[in-house]
């Protein structure tokens, strides 16, 4: 069994004890690559430092979520992604939330848009981070010539079809373990355009902290819900991630 965690947030402070355990565990459980994503300045330069530290296992995407938005300038990020462009393997996370963020629709609208322009500039897959606003992400994105995955999705059913048919990813997170409107979701997804992760240190599908090696447990109840072998599911997922982040198995 060969599994990759697409999205984690291995530069949160609550790794900085056990951060070598934390990857030695992610290899033992058969992950062959772990993708740490940034959300502002500083944790972008953390999570720069961890893909180097390591190199091979841990890659990096950059971004500013739209949380962040009236905290910290995102120009600073978007010049820092410009220099960093060879070192990442994504623009992210990135997007539009109207659940949390404090930031206005039109002004998290126009944040974004600077990010699926910088993405389509240095040519790098899209993780987007969308809350209550997936429909206007996608409408935003639908006619644009990018590669774009939607982390932990939750959005609705019929949304996935038109991602899935823009050539878009959906990835689903270690809720599918425990929340029923995510396993709803997996009914109507193509394994064609389907990503794993964990979003730790969040959505734990056990208690407390989540970590990549939790990316099985999402695994064996995508298998489950689907109804496919297990190892084919992991052979088309682990290409899929290979695929859309141009790393090399
Ligand atoms: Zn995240």
């Amino acid at each position: 069994m060969e599994l990759a965690d697409i999205h984690c947030h291995l530069n949160f402070d609550r790794f900085n004890g056990d951060r070598n355990e934390v990857i030695r565990r992610a290899k033992i459980s058969g992950l062959l690559f772990v993708i740490d994503s940034g959300f502002d300045f500083l944790s972008n330069e953390r999570s720069l430092r961890i893909s180097q530290t390591y190199d091979g296992f841990v890659y990096s995407t950059l971004g500013f979520s739209p949380n962040r938005i009236g905290k910290s300038d995102y120009r600073y990020a978007i010049d820092q992604i410009f220099k960093f462009s060879d070192r990442i393997v994504g623009v992210g996370e990135v997007g539009i939330d109207l659940k949390k963020a404090k930031a206005s629709y039109e002004k998290q609208k126009e944040v974004f848009l600077e990010f699926v322009k910088l993405a389509e500039e240095i040519n790098k897959p899209l993780v987007i981070h969308a809350r209550k606003a997936e429909e206007k992400v996608y409408n935003i994105i639908k006619d644009r010539d990018i590669t774009a995955v939607f982390h932990c999705y939750t959005g609705s059913e019929s949304l996935v079809r038109r991602i899935q048919d823009s050539g878009f990813y959906v990835s689903i997170s270690t809720l599918v373990c425990f929340a029923s409107n995510v396993k709803k979701i997996v009914e109507h997804i193509s394994i064609d355009n389907l990503l794993l992760e964990t979003d730790s240190p969040f959505l734990s599908p056990l208690k407390g902290r989540n970590e990549p090696s939790n990316v099985k447990y999402a695994y064996q109840k995508i298998s489950q819900i689907m109804a496919i072998d297990n190892d084919e599911v992991s052979n088309k997922l682990i290409k899929n991630a290979g695929e859309v982040f141009d790393i090399r198995l």
